[in-house]
């Protein structure tokens, strides 16, 4: 039997169970075991993990561990290594459309399933978006972030600070109910599906060419102008 010390950093102890939280701990085990291995045996998925420090010197996730091996594991650094394009779990739709809100793109859908989402990330670089550990821990999945917040408005600031989304906002750019890039639209093509109010207090609308849905500086406009406010405010 061999046994490794591991110290996590920072907001990586939010995976931890509480007497584990900011102590050295240490884990049994058999045969070849990666540190990537290990370190997910405590919860913490591979994706979150950032720099590993074996012995004072900096090594590699999947390095064989060591029986006596002090291992030392950062979180992953902020920001975004691909495109941010992003693949929510299924109880994720508020955040889904928040998300669209800014102009982000996101596929979601309530009845994907674990190997669905999986064979979505592998084969279209894609950041995959849950707070389900396990789902996380997939090999095949690269890129991913566990949500802490079970609030959306909350999840969205986390995923707009962890991948440095901030500078990256375009309103009025994607469906919220699709994912469809939106169009301009002249406002009397679509004169006769408009409420009266509508009609007579707005004058710029954006239409969405895939599913026809219409939208204006009414709808959702004020929901997202206080979470542009709260970008713009530094609070993110
Ligand atoms: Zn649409």
């Amino acid at each position: 039997m061999s046994t490794a010390y591991f110290s996590f950093h920072g907001r990586l102890n939010y995976f931890l169970q509480r007497d584990q939280k900011e102590k050295q701990i240490h884990v049994d085990f058999r045969g070849m075991q990666s540190i990537k291995h290990l370190a997910e045996s405590f919860g913490v998925p591979h994706l979150e993990i950032g720099q590993v420090q074996v012995n004072g010197r900096e090594d590699a996730l999947n390095t064989i561990a060591q029986d006596g091996d002090r291992i030392e594991v950062h979180p992953i650094q902020n920001g975004c290594p691909i495109e941010p394009r992003f693949l929510l779990d299924c109880h994720l739709g508020r955040l889904a459309a928040h998300l669209r809100m800014l102009g982000f793109d996101c596929l979601y859908q309530n009845d994907y399933d674990d190997s669905n989402m999986a064979e979505i990330v592998q084969h279209d670089e894609r950041i995959l978006l849950s707070r389900d550990r396990r789902l996380l821990m997939r090999k095949v999945i690269l890129y991913g972030y566990c949500l802490r917040s079970l609030d959306p408005l909350e999840q969205l600031m986390e995923v707009v600070q962890r991948f440095e989304l901030k500078a990256k906002v375009q309103p009025f750019h994607r469906c919220l109910r699709c994912n469809h890039p939106l169009e301009m639209v002249d406002k009397d093509v679509i004169l006769d599906r408009l409420e009266p109010l509508t009609k007579k207090y707005f004058d710029e609308f954006h239409i969405c060419p895939n599913c026809g849905q219409i939208y204006w500086k009414g709808s959702h406009y004020e929901r997202m102008q206080q979470v542009l406010t709260k970008l713009k405010g530094g609070e993110v």
